[in-house]
């Protein structure tokens, strides 16, 4: 009798189809960890005019976000070279070929953030006004080291410089040929800078087919996107520190606060603060901070400005005439003021005594 011939286990799987399954499993693993590796935040810190900007973005792979970090750290050194009010550099050119008469040369984000200015100041009355740095340099603002100490600049030197009207409207623009034979107008992109920084690089962003990001300097904001199921959500800055409360961004908004509380000058009996009544020459009063969530960094960071300076009389009124359903303002005393549409917006953290306050002119 023959043996019985040992019995051979035959694969299940053939040759071919075991390669085919191989690749699949690599397939689905590859595909699992580029998930996994998406499905992470990223996030850096750059610097640009004394702020820190934290970045933060959702769905990009590492290679992808540290790409997108090298990109704007380049965009943020040369807005900080470009933009700034006192170091050397294009927008110190310009001023001083303007305080000699002379045509000055700028660049296309200059020049829109002249035009934007321009408008802008329009339409709040002048209380935005970007032409006074010659106050904000005679207050001593021109630092990045507060508070300053000692007394503020005499009426004299205060008025000899109101009495010239300086205006971003005695800009005439040419191309990027800017002329003015108003002496007195000196570029001051304070209260303008760090809101179309914002927008400028959630541009970028997005042409780098980033579309869920935050960009956030020091509590002033814009976002897209989400971060991943669920939505971006941010502090509301509080004058003194803290927050007021919480807002969930929906799809892509900008949020910030101009405030009285951060940077001033300081003299034994009392603070006079960076932001300033264009009208006056002295800083605004009665508001201590200012919110505002529009669509654009540019017109959040300008209207917050503004909107401290129409103080809590007029703020309604210059809310209204830039369009703008949702602000929020802080008094003194801490009582806060809301649009409607604000109100709506805020998770405020405790108790807080509000007063609903509709803008005037909105339609
Ligand atoms: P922050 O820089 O603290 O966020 P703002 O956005 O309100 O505050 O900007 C304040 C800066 O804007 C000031 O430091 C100054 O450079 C400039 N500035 C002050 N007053 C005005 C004004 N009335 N119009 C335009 N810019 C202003
Ligand atoms: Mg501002």
């Amino acid at each position: 009798m023959k043996p019985h011939a040992p019995t051979r286990i035959r694969p299940v799987i053939n040759k071919p189809l075991r390669s085919t399954l191989l690749l699949t499993f690599i397939l689905i693993c590859g595909a699992w960890l580029t998930a996994c590796e998406r499905n992470t935040e990223q996030s850096a810190e750059l610097f640009v005019f004394g702020t820190i900007v934290e970045i933060k973005l959702w769905g990009a792979s590492p290679a992808e976000a540290s790409n997108a970090f090298t990109e704007l750290q380049q965009m943020f050194q040369g807005m900080h070279r470009d933009w700034h009010a006192w170091e050397p550099g294009r927008l110190t050119e310009i001023n001083a070929a303007f305080r000699a008469g002379q045509p000055a040369t700028a660049d296309p984000d200059i020049v829109t953030m002249i035009r934007r200015s321009q408008s802008i100041e329009e339409r709040t009355g002048g209380r935005f006004n970007p032409a006074i740095g010659g106050l904000i340099e005679l207050w001593g603002f021109h630092t990045s080291d507060y508070p300053i100490v000692g007394p503020p600049p005499s009426q004299a030197q205060i008025s000899a410089i109101l009495e010239q009207q300086p205006s971003s409207r005695d800009i005439d623009i040419d191309g990027l040929q800017l002329t003015t034979d108003n002496p007195a107008v000196q570029l001051d992109f304070g209260g303008i800078a760090k809101g179309y920084a914002v927008d400028l690089t959630i541009r970028r962003l997005r042409s780098l087919g980033i579309t869920n990001a935050i960009v956030n300097a020091g509590g002033d904001l814009r976002a897209i996107g989400s971060h991943g199921k669920r939505p971006w959500r941010v502090a509301v800055k509080k004058p003194g520190g803290g927050s007021i409360g919480f807002v969930e961004v929906q799809g892509d908004e900008a949020i910030f606060t101009s405030g009285n509380y951060e940077r001033f000058r300081q003299d034994q009996t009392r603070r006079y603060p960076h932001i300033l009544d264009p009208a006056t020459g002295w800083p605004a009063k009665d508001i201590a901070s200012v919110t505002v969530i529009t669509d654009e960094g540019l017109l959040a960071d300008t209207a917050a400005t503004a909107l401290v300076v129409a103080g809590l009389q007029e703020w309604p009124a210059v809310a209204g005439a830039l369009d703008l359903d949702k602000v929020a303002v802080v008094d003194e005393s801490g009582t806060i003021y809301l649009t409607p549409a604000m109100e709506q917006r805020i998770q405020f953290s405790g108790e807080v005594k509000r007063v609903i306050t509709k803008a005037d002119r909105l339609h």
